[in-house]
């Protein structure tokens, strides 16, 4: 990396009205770090303990630099503490998922139901031979059987693998096989933007040639028209549990002990398998939703994330149900039938923590504030975000229009690896929009050179963490060498292969993906800062912006760009948008070309590709894009 890398920062601050950190779990930031600093032991020793274990463990930690183990000896079962505790509590009756299909269908489950629900598909795999340790995928669309089997694979120690229902046949296979999965679960098909989308038949291409699968488990949704089941090798979902008791002791797992698999994005290379524990995962997962999404007992919550996504993972399952939230979750997108249909549904729950993505919320901005206007959103406490960097001119937006200015609005970094937050905001602390904020307690996190050294404020440089953490990834699935890649890029730190740079506050703003890093004439531009830019311009729904070779500069910046509804392309709007970029940022972040296009090659969990478009540009082949959006 050059030397030079000087990031021009806003000042802009919001501070909430003092209620929201009194009133927080998290309370006072500063207090709460300085007991983790304190004794880092001590402080997950406590976070583990409001959990229950079977066996105690004997010790929170050992650090064998780059392996952890988290809370050694100690034994216990994640669905324990999402549905066993709040069961034999006054939780029994409390409504624990919501569920709203796009036909505006409803199902509600208590946490009573959902319990007898998952021990019963529980016991339905273990009558199909599922047995500790065993992987077993699950493929479907977001309905309340995905969850379900997620949690029945968690019972019986089974480690699950979840694909996003949305991959086709060679990711799925891919990943079957990658995992060794013995037992697919699967749906016929999945309802989109009033269509019909059948999954079955890439099932049965994706099983072809993954000879250890035994059983594929069929929901089927389409009963009007139930698809075929092949009893060779197929059992209808409900058939599996039809004549099981829904009960069945929490297999006993070691805190070490792998809870799953889950592949990341793909927005930068391969996807990685990445493995989490049952024991460290389940305490960072607890820890986070309480501490940084500061979800209370009363609270009505709804993360927008599909479960096979880690977001989904973490703060759709586990860390909510942990809680024993009550959760919201929809297979509806954001725009269908109408734009409006998300914040009807939070008028109509009363959602008052509210989860997303910059992908939606720059969607949402698109399509204008008249839909958002529509809907009473007064029962809104705080706003998240997560995914991508949350552009200043989208914090504004989702500030302003769907929290009225009145919410706290944290941006979460962190990652499939991190297994739970990392980097933001906690609720009650001044927001800086385009800044996630500070590590959280919890957390020793910088921003570094190559060699490790933390940089100044104001420089840009690697975004890096010090000090393991509870629910670190263990391993990449059988690829020790990806493992030790995280570690042993810059010394001493776990290299996230983010660029970021920290003002002299220490809020760290994210500046995009080390590998997207373009280097121009010698200076170090990160994409998010001129992406920024450009969407703060009022013409701009969203930029992503690449570096091309070029024999004078090393690399020119190239600019694609998506208009909001009612501007239209034209030379005079390029020259506006590169007037924009010079006095926002300075002429050397100017883009040399800029091409106005309607959409941009994303990931299926909604991210920028950045390296496809440049793949395309340079006439390259982009790699895998297993994970590319149609
Ligand atoms: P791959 O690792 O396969 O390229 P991915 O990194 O997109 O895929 P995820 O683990 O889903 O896979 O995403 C984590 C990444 O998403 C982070 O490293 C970061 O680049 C980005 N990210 C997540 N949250 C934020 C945020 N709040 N601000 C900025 N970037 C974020
Ligand atoms: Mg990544």
């Amino acid at each position: 990396m050059a030397e030079q890398f000087d990031v021009v920062l806003s000042e802009k601050t919001y501070t909430p009205d003092h209620s929201c950190k009194q009133n927080s779990w998290i309370g006072d930031y500063t207090k709460a770090y300085d007991a983790f600093l304190k004794d880092p032991d001590a402080f997950w020793d406590r976070a583990a303990k409001e959990l229950y274990w079977f066996t105690p463990y004997k010790k929170v930690k050992e650090w064998n630099y780059p392996y952890a183990r988290w809370f050694i000896g100690g034994k216990t079962n994640i669905t324990y503490n999402c549905l066993d505790r709040h069961v034999m509590s006054s939780r029994k009756n409390k409504v624990a998922l919501i569920w709203r299909g796009e036909d505006d269908t409803e199902r509600i489950y208590t946490y009573r139901q959902l319990f007898r629900e998952v021990l019963k598909v529980a016991n339905g795999l273990k009558k199909l031979g599922v047995k500790k340790g065993d992987r077993v995928c699950i493929y479907m669309p977001i309905v309340p059987e995905q969850i379900i089997s997620m949690l029945a694979c968690a019972r019986i120690g089974a480690v699950h693998s979840v694909v996003f229902g949305g991959f086709g046949a060679a990711a799925l296979n891919s990943r079957i096989t990658g995992a060794g999965a013995k037992v697919v679960i699967t749906a016929d098909a999945t309802f989109r933007r009033g269509k019909t989308i059948p999954l079955k038949h890439i099932i049965e291409e994706a099983i072809i040639n993954a000879p250890t699968v035994e059983y594929v488990v069929v929901l089927r949704r389409e009963l009007h028209q139930p698809v075929e089941i092949h009893s060779e090798m197929e059992i209808d979902f409900y058939d599996m549990i039809k004549d099981v008791r829904p009960e069945c002791e929490p297999e006993i797992m070691d805190a070490e002990d792998p809870l799953f698999i889950l592949y990341t994005s793909g927005s930068t290379g391969a996807p990685k398998g990445i493995v989490h524990t049952c024991g460290g995962y389940m305490v960072g997962a607890h820890y986070t939703s309480k501490n940084v999404l500061d979800i209370k007992d009363n609270d009505v919550y709804w993360c927008t994330a599909d479960p096979g996504w880690i977001t989904g993972h973490s703060y759709v399952v586990y860390g909510p149900l942990s809680l024993g939230a009550t959760l919201v979750v929809t297979e509806s997108t954001p725009d269908f039938p109408d734009p409006g249909v998300y914040w009807r549904m939070i008028e109509e729950f009363g959602v008052t923590i509210f989860y997303t993505a910059p992908t939606a919320i720059r969607m949402f901005m698109k399509l204008g504030e008249e839909w958002p206007d529509k809907s009473n959103l007064s029962s809104l406490r705080i706003l998240a975000s997560v995914g991508e960097p949350l552009n200043p001119e989208a914090f504004e937006w989702f500030y302003r229009v769907a929290g009225k200015g009145k919410c706290p609005l944290i941006d979460t970094w962190w990652q499939t690896e991190t297994g739970m937050h990392m980097v933001t905001t906690t609720v009650g602390e001044p927001m800086m929009p385009g800044f996630a904020g500070k590590p959280i307690p919890g957390v020793v996190a910088d921003v570094v050179d190559k060699d490790g050294k933390p940089v100044p404020p104001g420089t840009g440089g690697f975004l890096a963490i010090k000090e393991p953490w509870p629910s670190m990834m263990r391993s990449v699935y059988n690829d020790e060498e990806r493992y030790l890649k995280y570690w042993h890029t810059i010394p001493g730190y776990y290299a996230v292969g983010d660029l970021a740079v920290k003002n002299k506050n220490g809020y760290i703003m994210v500046l995009g993906r080390s590998d997207d890093l373009i280097v121009v004439a010698g200076h170090n531009i990160g994409t998010a800062e001129v992406e920024s830019a450009l969407v703060s311009h009022q013409a701009v729904a969203e930029s992503a912006v690449i570096g091309k070779p070029d024999p004078v500069k090393g690399n020119i910046i190239k600019a694609f760009v998506i208009l909001r509804q009612g501007h239209t392309a034209s030379d005079r709007l390029k020259n506006e948008l590169l007037y924009h970029v010079r006095i926002t940022l300075g002429p050397i972040a100017m883009p040399s070309e800029i091409d106005f296009v309607t959409s941009l090659p994303r990931t299926r969990s909604g991210k920028i590709m950045r390296r496809v478009l440049k793949a395309k540009e340079m006439g390259m082949d982009p790699g895998d894009i297993s994970t590319l959006d149609e």
